[in-house]
């Protein structure tokens, strides 16, 4: 940081001003013995965390209230017991049906012992007695992780980049003395403006970036890429002149796909953004970003393109990540807090929430959202605290889905009549979000015993619903009740049978019985499909489903629209000539995106009130246009328009 200005305050005097505010919360006989930062938190060291730990006990609450900042508690270090004595004791206290064994403990010198578990609620105990134990018999604190069912590589690796992180504590004090110590740029004086500019991702759909920044904060929402485009266009406008690397305070990022968090890794390759720049998500989006980010890399390198960055620059911005659940408001800057909703677009998927302080105005950037609850998500959230501006996408916004209801009906019997002829169906399908959605209509289909067959599951499919299996207080309450409290995942069903190599793909193909196919890509462009594809498009019995978006110009829409003979690309880099004899259906049901009508329902209803300023984004010129022109007939007394890339709009 430079120079001091005035409201400027050390680390050190924020400390003993919580210090102060602390000792007056506690009750006498609950001793804090040291404050610290990490990021937007506030650590306090006691002798007795036990007394916070209980499930009873409002404390941290009544503390984060009072210091209007998220607390976390820790052990003070000399109250601690040995590493080997408390493994003995922890695994005494927890019960054996939790399958936890000395492996699965791993004790950090933050004073917090990581329980690895695939059944945290037994680990926790009744009304969290088992982890109120621990704490009171070693000192130490725990924090449980759920081992999904199905094993993943990406949780597994983005767990163990953080837990191992030597920089991480310095980068993490570098967050908060941003935080905590006040203005650095705004002189002590109030922010009088706040404004966004558009990066990337307005009038179009691809390489989403808003630039928020008030006299006091610059801060980025979502750094996407537009996978479609080439060169530059690719990218987010980072050369408009208000825009500097180097002023960033910290990136927030709504959802994982690439048009989203595409660039992010670009950044990350400079020392200053590494050495202090946060990276804010949701727990699920920062691992299916390792996920997706690194397949990124790997597909541009099979087109011969270059890549702007390398796996290594993933892995620093997953060390970046520092992790919010919805619903829990956190400061990123001395004059902005932001709070996450979930979005319902795919898992994790969150609209951000800007408290601007200095002018009370309450800002939402809804990311990609769906309204209406699916089998594999809830509807996207509404009720907000308070909304005065928003920026809201518009994908479909001049346009309508068929019925959820009667287009997963139609899947299903395509997908009947198919196996009843012994033809197999092939899906081509995006790895997260669209595939789950099938998945749980095609676990449905086999346990009422309407599908004759496996469901083969291949690509990043796989690794992609592992990845739901680390999550499941992120899906839909109806399919978390049946994951946490029936002991029913359908994701590990039998029916689901990962492929495994290119023989199983062959052996898969020769066989003769009917099966199901779901595999990437989704819009034909790369991946395993196009192997199904070869061999399976000259016979009638088989069907090909499409059941998301085909883009201009790509194979999938060449088929879509009724193409009888198509390029395909062959491994060796040939092109053959491709005879499409199946059967080719759409099925436009399981969009991770609202139509017009569930759009302007979700901004007519929102909670407490609608906005009196709206902004499209995220669209066609005319999809956004429309939208815009649209609110403006229904919602009363809203001002709102579909501003272009390039252009500046002002919030207060
Ligand atoms: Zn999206």
């Amino acid at each position: 940081m430079s120079e001091r200005r005035g409201g400027e305050k050390t680390l050190e005097e924020v400390k003993k001003k919580v210090m102060e505010r602390v000792e007056e919360v506690l009750p006498s006989d609950v001793v804090v013995t040291d404050v610290d930062f990490e990021g937007p938190e506030v650590v306090l060291y006691t002798n007795s965390p036990h007394s916070f730990v209980k499930d009873d006990s409002d404390l941290v609450t009544r503390l984060a209230k009072a210091l209007r900042k998220r607390v976390k508690i820790r052990p003070n270090p000399a109250a601690l017991s040995p590493a080997k004595e408390a493994k003995k004791v922890i695994l005494k206290i927890i019960p054996e049906e939790a399958g936890v064994s000395e492996r699965d403990l791993l004790f950090l010198d933050t004073g917090e012992v990581v329980i690895f578990s695939k059944k945290p609620g037994l680990v926790i105990g009744k009304r969290g007695k088992n982890v109120h134990r621990i704490s009171r018999d070693t000192g130490w604190v725990p924090r449980i992780y759920r081992q999904p069912p199905i094993p993943s590589k990406t949780v597994n690796t983005t767990r163990r980049l953080i837990l191992s992180d030597d920089s991480r504590r310095k980068f993490l004090r570098n967050v908060s003395a941003r935080i905590f110590c006040g203005r650095t740029r705004s002189r002590g004086t109030e922010s009088r403006w706040a404004r966004v500019s558009a990066l990337g991702g307005f009038q179009e759909v691809g390489r989403s970036s808003l630039f928020l920044h008030t006299e006091e904060s610059r801060v980025l929402l979502d750094c996407g890429v537009n996978v479609a485009a080439n060169g530059t266009d690719a990218y987010p406008h980072f050369n408009v002149p208000e825009f500097r690397m180097d002023d960033l305070d910290a990136i927030v990022i709504t959802h994982a796909h690439l048009d989203h968090c595409g660039f992010l890794p670009y950044f990350y390759r400079h020392k200053v953004i590494e050495s202090r720049v946060p990276v804010y998500c949701t727990p699920p989006t920062r691992d299916l970003m390792y996920l997706l980010l690194t397949d990124y890399i790997k597909v541009l390198e099979k087109r011969g393109q270059e890549p702007p960055y390398t796996e290594k620059d993933v892995k620093k911005v997953i060390k970046r990540t520092i992790t919010i659940d919805y619903r829990e408001p956190t400061d990123i800057t001395p004059d902005m807090s932001i709070t996450f909703y979930n979005a319902g677009h795919i898992l994790g998927s969150a609209s951000v929430h800007v408290f601007l302080q200095d002018k009370g105005h309450n800002f939402v950037y809804t990311g990609d959202i769906n309204p209406t609850p699916s089998r594999l998500l809830e509807g996207a959230d509404n009720r907000f605290k308070r909304v005065d501006s928003m920026v809201v996408e518009a994908t479909y916004g001049d346009s309508r889905h068929g019925s959820r209801r009667k287009e997963e009906n139609r899947f299903r019997k395509i997908v009947r009549d198919t196996l009843k002829k012994g033809g197999k169906v092939l899906i081509p399908s995006f790895a997260v979000g669209r595939a789950q959605e099938v998945m749980l209509v095609l676990e449905d289909m086999h346990r009422k015993d309407e599908l004759e067959g496996p469901v083969y599951l291949d690509g990043m499919i796989y690794e992609a619903t592992a990845i739901h299996t680390a999550y499941p207080e992120y899906l839909n309450r109806r399919l978390q009740h049946r994951i946490l409290h029936e002991d029913d995942d359908p994701f590990t069903s039998e029916v689901f049978e990962p492929v495994e190599g290119s023989d199983h793909r062959q052996a898969i193909m020769e066989d003769d019985e009917p099966a199901v196919i779901l595999s990437t890509s989704g819009m034909l462009e790369g991946g395993p499909i196009l192997e199904y594809l070869r061999e399976l498009s000259d016979d009638p019995k088989n069907t090909l489903i499409f059941v998301g978006y085909q883009a201009e110009g790509t194979l999938g829409r060449q088929i879509q629209e009724g193409a009888k003979e198509v390029p395909l690309p062959t491994p060796t880099g040939k092109t053959e000539t491709l005879r499409i004899e199946l059967r080719v259906e759409t099925v436009s049901g399981f969009s991770g995106h609202g139509d017009k009508i569930e759009l302007t329902k979700y901004v007519r209803s929102i909670r407490p009130s609608p906005p009196s300023k709206v902004f499209t984004n995220h669209g066609e010129p005319r999809a956004c246009k429309y939208f815009s022109n649209h609110l403006r007939r229904t919602v009363r007394k809203v001002f709102s328009m579909a501003p272009e890339n390039l252009e500046c709009f002002r919030l207060t």
